[in-house]
């Protein structure tokens, strides 16, 4: 029975499939503290559901993303429609902000203050970086909203992640990271790369297995370099012969019965070893792949602190694309990035044409705050241009996605 002051909880998630993953563990959390996840009140639009159904709960959990202003700004945004909800003298749920705005102001590797932070969310009433998720039990009891005996029978060995799909799960293998590509936000938000045990790992997808899930999708912003010290992962380079530790976590995976499908996110082509590559022709092993390349020019590349070329990558895809033909690839560009020219994104459009992704991100480069190349880089690509450079991309990308 839960006899604490509040009964229900709601997130708000933005963002990855990191973010995804974080906020089943915080529902796992909550509910082995005794709440309900709250229903929906559908309204006429998102904002208005997410209003309606913020007013209606006891606890909030906006579970936010830094890798775009535009998601902070909806933030924000959101934070101003809970204002409203205090002028209205109705019910103001307890808030918790948690992920990467918190993360990016917090912990070893802050980008900017986080009086600055504070200053613009008012509205909040406690912070929660990406590696406090298993303090809430505490946080809720010093804010007189749980009761002693709630807490106390909280055994966070026992939490498992929620899961809204009967039969997919996701799993994260590793948090943070520790590359530093110059435009990103993670190593900071994140904080440095952790991998959870293998011991971890497997329970957890045990039990998935034994609910009914058959499907797992192992989570991570770099999950090759899974199980790796920081000399190691920085040692492997595209095509290694080294053997790593994720290839034998997926066989490990891969023996379980009931698991019938095994995919990865993210992975870079910087650390995509042969052993990976070999791994990849295993009958449970996704034929999607997501590998990250950001740019089609060298120069760009060097720019951005990747540690493969365009020759790297394209040597690489055509080694998976012989251990695995009917493949089907995913990847992230950056469009803009600073100092980029015509001719050098041409070279981004040169790779689309010879690699026909299935399935391409194309951002445009705006500066993150605190990172690199925010310190160290002009933004000297005018948004007209970037704009023409995304649409370009975009409508190549579409022409040869299907192999034309
Ligand atoms: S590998 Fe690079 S882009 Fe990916 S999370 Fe790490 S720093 Fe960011």
């Amino acid at each position: 029975m839960n006899d604490s002051k509040i009964k229900t909880y709601s997130i708000k998630t933005f963002g990855c499939q990191a973010n995804i993953a974080d906020s089943n563990t915080i529902s796992g959390v909550l509910e082995a503290l005794g709440l309900e996840e709250a229903e929906k009140i559908i309204g006429s639009n998102d904002d208005e559901t997410f209003y309606n159904t913020a007013i209606s709960t006891d606890v909030l959990i906006m579970n936010t993303c830094s890798v775009r202003q535009k998601s902070e700004d909806k933030v924000y945004g959101l934070g101003k429609m809970l204002k409203l909800a205090e002028k209205d003298a109705r019910k103001k749920p307890f808030i918790v902000m948690a992920g990467c705005m918190v993360g990016s102001v917090t912990g070893e590797r802050q980008r900017y203050a986080f009086e600055v932070l504070k200053k613009k969310t008012p509205w909040v009433d406690v912070y929660i970086n990406p590696s406090q998720i298993m303090n809430i039990p505490e946080i809720l009891l010093k804010n007189s909203l749980l009761s002693d005996w709630a807490v106390q029978k909280f055994d966070s060995a026992k939490v498992l992640s929620k899961q809204d799909n009967p039969t997919h799960a996701f799993v994260n293998i590793s948090y943070g990271c520790d590359n530093f590509c110059t435009f990103c936000v993670v190593p900071y938000s994140r904080g440095k790369e952790v991998s959870r045990s293998e011991n971890d790992i497997l329970k957890e997808i045990r039990h998935f297995a034994g609910r009914g899930i058959k499907e797992i999708t192992l989570c991570g912003q770099n999950v090759n370099s899974w199980g790796l010290s920081m000399t190691k992962k920085m040692e492997i380079r595209t095509g290694s012969d080294q053997k790593i530790p994720f290839t034998s976590l997926l066989k490990k995976i891969h023996n379980i019965n009931e698991i019938e499908k095994i995919g990865f996110i993210s992975s870079n082509p910087f650390d995509f070893t042969n052993d990976l590559v070999e791994t990849l022709k295993l009958p449970k092993i996704s034929r999607y792949l997501h590998i990250a390349v950001q740019s089609g020019n060298n120069t760009v590349l060097k720019n951005m602190n990747r540690r493969h070329t365009v020759e790297d990558f394209i040597n690489l895809i055509d080694r998976i694309k012989g251990a695995k033909p009917n493949i089907e690839l995913g990847t992230d560009i950056i469009v803009g990035f600073p100092g980029e020219t015509r001719e050098q994104f041409l070279d981004t459009v040169r790779l689309f044409e010879k690699i026909n992704f299935n399935v391409a991100y194309i951002s445009m480069y705006s500066p993150r705050k605190g990172t690199p190349a925010e310190r160290f880089f002009k933004d000297d690509v005018p948004l007209k241009e970037k704009k023409w450079r995304h649409a370009y991309l975009t409508s190549v990308w579409k022409k040869y996605k299907n192999g034309i």
